[in-house]
């Protein structure tokens, strides 16, 4: 294994020569804590969502999917405390202008006070007293900006199924307990932000918000606790790597009453990446009270009614990429040379296959392209005709792609190829016209 303090330089360097994440704007300068995917990233990241809303939407009769939009009423944000409660103490340093968490450890002395020291420039007295500072990013709905028009960008992708809660009750005909799953964007206006796409302004949630009867919250607690980390297991990443964290009563949210966190040890340490939450009544009740609607449920078996319960599952789509990727990190020396491997999960792999002719003459280049047109009406596959074969294995290699399949002689006069495997690197001759169910196969999963 890579030694730990430097495999994260080495991700970053990885994911933007191969294309997986860039810094927003680089041009410019780049944003502070913004990233952009690149043609590998934005596939690995599909696939983590899409394997997501298949085991949490389609394979699930109780829960249904839900977009809902990232502009909503600003009640909403008064209703769920995100107003009020939102928000992380911070200093300004009068000197050099830089701002700090107040209790950010590099301070040295009580911030306000003159032995408070500034990290950054290292002046004295320069600190501020702590003020609150609101995490949501603000905008203004139409061409007036006044207080009456301020919108936020949403915090969390929760609210929007909440205030949709009984839209979807009655228009799917679902009886509770059942879920509500979205994934879609959400904004922070981190402070701190950093460790490349862990902690971003910007990041992709995958929520499912599952509302029960009071009473039964705490078997659902359970069993989806349980689903999520074997869900994570599938996906490959190393269960020695995973552990649960439980919130203390200092860490809980406002409208938790219990919450485990599933960490993963990164480089930068033991960090959560997806949550899950036993939210109690806390958000319906309070947007019951501050829409004046009613969101309660009434039992069709027993005729009682409830406000529901609800546990929560909340993963980042942006973390989960960052794990997986870590996670698939390898270097390791073949035949006396280094290479570095990404070994993804093959279904999470954005490309499956690439295709390589073994040299560009005697009919491979064109069996080399049929083959490949085939292939990609299957599968996101790569043509790659430049370079030495080994070179092109260790390109493919560095990108993930679990299978290589090389046209060579042989293949222009029986009709085989061999399919190189990424992890084993062991090779096997395929009939060129089976591939497409050989390829199948290996994929499942
Ligand atoms: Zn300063």
């Amino acid at each position: 294994m890579p030694s730990t303090d430097n495999v994260m330089e080495k991700l970053v360097s990885l994911a933007k020569r191969r294309g997986f994440v860039f810094q927003s704007s680089e041009i410019y300068g780049g944003l502070g804590s913004v990233w952009d995917y690149g043609p590998l990233g934005v596939e690995l990241k599909k696939n983590i969502k899409e394997r997501w809303w298949r085991s949490m939407v389609h394979e699930r009769e109780d829960i249904e999917g839900l977009d809902a939009a990232i502009l909503m009423h600003p009640k909403v944000w008064e209703a769920s405390g995100h107003v009020a409660g939102f928000t992380d103490p911070l200093v300004d340093c009068k000197h050099c202008k830089n701002r700090f968490r107040a209790d950010d450890p590099r301070i040295k002395g009580t911030p306000g006070q003159p032995d408070a020291q500034c990290p950054a420039c290292g002046s004295r007295g320069t600190l501020t007293a702590p003020r609150l500072f609101n995490l949501m990013f603000k905008t203004f709905l139409g061409p007036v900006e006044e207080a009456a028009a301020v919108v936020y960008l949403r915090p969390e992708t929760a609210q929007g199924i909440y205030v949709n809660y009984l839209n979807v009750l009655q228009s799917s005909r679902q009886k509770i307990p059942f879920g509500i799953a979205q994934i879609g964007k959400a904004f922070r206006n981190e402070i701190t932000p950093g460790n490349f796409i862990f902690r971003t302004r910007e990041f992709e949630q995958m929520e499912m918000q599952f509302f029960v009867k009071p009473g039964t919250d705490q078997e659902w607690f359970e069993f989806w606790r349980n689903q999520r980390m074997q869900w994570l297991v599938g996906l490959g990443v190393r269960a020695e790597k995973l552990r649960w964290h439980q919130h203390t009563p200092d860490e809980l949210a406002h409208y938790a009453k219990e919450a485990y966190d599933i960490q993963y040890e990164f480089p930068f340490g033991w960090q959560e990446f997806e949550g899950i939450h036993n939210r109690t009544d806390f958000d319906l009740s309070r947007h019951q009270e501050y829409s004046g609607k009613k969101l309660d449920y009434l039992d069709p078996a027993t005729n009682e009614r409830f406000v529901p319960y609800v546990v929560e599952t909340s993963a980042g789509a942006d973390r989960t990429a960052l794990v997986v990727m870590l996670d698939a990190y390898s270097e390791e020396e073949v035949g006396g040379e280094k290479r570095v491997v990404l070994r993804f999960h093959p279904a999470l792999a954005p490309l499956k296959a690439a295709v390589f002719p073994l040299v560009n003459k005697d009919g491979m280049p064109e069996l080399a392209r049929r083959l490949y047109d085939d292939l990609r009406r299957h599968y996101n596959v790569f043509y790659d005709d430049g370079g030495s074969i080994g070179r092109r294995y260790r390109r493919q290699d560095e990108a993930g792609t679990p299978f290589g399949i090389t046209i060579d002689g042989q293949s222009t006069a029986d009709g085989t190829v061999t399919v190189r495997d990424r992890d084993t690197l062991g090779q096997e001759r395929v009939a060129a016209d089976r591939l497409v169910s050989y390829l199948e196969g290996k994929l499942q999963g």
